[in-house]
């Protein structure tokens, strides 16, 4: 007989209805135990679970009995209130249960290699090499539902604003993010490949070029780097660009989607404006370009108190040149401790505390006391390094930032927002012996910094902004160079000639011949910005079918060996990879 499936319920509705209404369930078997002589069985669809119970006298019992975890099944029934003593205040419907009238399987089930109603730790390779049962996990189906909704509201706001989807092509050529290109060959044009982008940095440019004024995509990114924790080879960016605006109205609109997303998705009190920190007060006290603003103790300059020579070896260390810092922890460390946390960040520290009036630590004997108190020294301990750079003051962030996860020190459920704007334009690539971009090469410089290009490359700031969420950058952006003589000076700088240029860049800069209006964009880094709402510790747990860390695709097989032939319609011939410790052959 035909199911009218129309009339099925999600078992989410069932909290809402009396005792007594019939009901058409249908989903998959969750749990499944015999108690008390009576069967119990959790049905499980998209919306959650609901208790079935079936009594030995029920005709449906026998099949009932007979159900394995995830066969499918169908249950027509009456709800019920359960006994007091048996209700779960855990669960939506935990107040009844359903007692069926009929039952059907739809579908058996082999016996699953992982459990959907397994709320424990399940290897990652088997999770995905099964993604389709690992789905089927409540708190997976969340994690797509946050994306889903997230994704509305992105939309919906963008759209409020005025601006327009446009998508934009993936067999392309390469784009300027500085990352390693995913190459695909042409068939048709043999020998010669297309560049899987990047990002639509071109593209969304050309459109502004076009006149489209304000343009959005939710947009698949292709980055051919090592895989960290929340990285992945495709990833999802929503990507913004805007004509006739300023870093302020670029800033503006980030903060007003960021906000709706962040309250409507995941319920949290922000702000409706962010703080902001410029990158050298960023990297000053926080030692990071990302920094958790969640919490304090911030890197202190000691130059001042060093300078009196009450430390020799301090007071040198400034004389060098070197910056003296410290982290004032607010716990006392023992020596281990110490000796634990210096070398796991690299750090020649030298430490001070002070514990019933007597001063410790490898700074003890040039303070007493009081002398420590004057240097900040109260109920923890100062942590003081010295040495030269972005790099030092790195490696300082990454200490405070061991610290405060070893000491509990980061508020749990709450959330902060960061700007981090005026970026150095320029860094040196000491392997390469060149200049190149920080973002890429279009970020504008700021006005006043333009003129030191030539001469003062590492002083150029510019008006490239990032987004921060509780220490990981979220979206990043800038206001572009639309000035053509800006352009060839940041080209020339980076060492690309004219020539290079044309050949990389040929059609935008083209394009810009025939008026460019001033613009400027932002993305967001959406799978990251996802997992965070969703309070998943990995990008992986909230993409459908993400690849492992390695890159494999352990449900697919993905990257697979091609058929010769189809190697041959590329005009492609693959070359045996070389043997560990010799060179590739030619
Ligand atoms: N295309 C840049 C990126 O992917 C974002 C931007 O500048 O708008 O990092």
């Amino acid at each position: 007989m035909s199911v009218d499936w129309s009339k099925r319920k999600a078992t989410a509705q069932l909290a809402e209805m009396a005792a007594g209404d019939t009901v058409l369930l249908a989903g998959w078997v969750h749990r499944h135990r015999h108690h008390g002589g009576l069967v119990f069985f959790d049905l499980r669809d998209r919306s959650g679970v609901v208790q079935v119970v079936v009594h030995p006298e029920n005709p449906a019992f026998a099949l009932a009995a007979r159900l394995r975890p995830e066969w499918v099944v169908e249950v027509r029934g009456q709800i019920a209130l359960r006994e007091t003593a048996a209700v779960n205040p855990k669960i939506a419907t935990g107040r009844i249960e359903v007692v069926p009238s009929e039952l059907a399987v739809l579908a058996e089930a082999a016996p699953p290699p992982i459990s959907p109603s397994d709320e424990g730790e399940i290897d990652e390779g088997l999770r995905l090499r099964h993604r389709y049962l690992d789905l089927r996990r409540p708190q997976m189906q969340r994690n797509l539902e946050i994306r889903h909704l997230a994704l509305q509201t992105a939309r919906r706001v963008l759209t409020e604003q005025g601006f327009w989807e446009v998508e934009t092509p993936n067999l392309t050529r390469s784009t300027p993010e500085g990352a390693r290109d995913f190459l695909v060959p042409s068939r048709l044009a043999k020998g010669r490949f297309y560049a899987l982008p990047q990002s639509p940095q071109l593209f969304k440019q050309l459109l502004m070029v076009a006149g489209i004024e304000r343009y959005f995509q939710v947009v698949h990114c292709f980055r051919d780097e090592d895989l960290r924790a929340d990285r992945q080879l495709e990833f999802v960016q929503i990507d913004i660009e805007q004509s006739f605006v300023d870093r302020e109205d670029v800033i503006a609109l980030a903060e007003r989607l960021t906000v709706a997303l962040v309250r409507e998705v995941a319920g949290w009190e922000v702000p409706d404006a962010f703080d902001r920190l410029t990158y050298r007060q960023a990297m000053d006290r926080y030692g990071s370009d990302h920094p958790d603003v969640r919490f304090g103790m911030p890197i202190e300059d000691l130059k001042q108190r060093a300078e009196g020579g009450v430390v020799p070896f301090l007071a040198q260390a400034l004389g060098a040149g070197e910056r003296v810092v410290a982290l004032n922890c607010p716990a006392r460390l023992s020596r281990k401790q110490v000796e634990e946390m210096a070398e796991r960040s690299g750090l020649a520290l030298a430490w001070l505390s002070v514990e019933a009036g007597e001063t410790k630590g490898s700074l003890a004997r040039f303070f007493d006391a009081k002398g420590a108190g004057a240097w900040g020294v109260a109920d923890g301990t100062l942590l003081v390094g010295h040495g030269v750079g972005d790099e030092f003051l790195q490696q300082m962030g990454g200490l405070r930032l061991r610290i405060a996860r070893e000491l509990g020190l980061i508020p749990e459920g709450r959330h902060q927002f960061v700007w981090v704007t005026d970026f150095p334009l320029l860094e040196w690539n000491a392997e390469d012996g060149r200049w190149q971009a920080v973002h890429h090469p279009f970020t504008a410089p700021l006005d006043e910094d333009a003129e030191q290009i030539e001469s003062h490359p590492a002083q150029v700031r510019s008006k490239q902004y990032d987004l921060v969420l509780d220490g990981n950058e979220v979206a990043g952006g800038s206001i572009r160079i639309h000035q053509r003589d800006v352009q060839e000076r940041v080209f020339a700088r980076i060492g690309l000639s004219a020539e290079q240029a044309a050949e990389k860049f040929q059609f935008l800069l083209e394009a810009f011949r025939y008026g460019a209006p001033p613009h400027g964009g932002i993305a967001f880094g959406f799978d990251r910005l996802v997992m965070l709402m969703a309070g998943m510790p990995t990008i992986r747990d909230v993409i459908a079918f993400p690849l492992l860390s390695s890159g494999a695709d352990p449900l697919t097989g993905a990257p697979t060996e091609v058929a010769d032939d189809q190697l041959q319609e590329l005009g492609i011939s693959v070359r045996p990879p070389a043997a560990p410790g010799r060179p590739d052959p030619a």
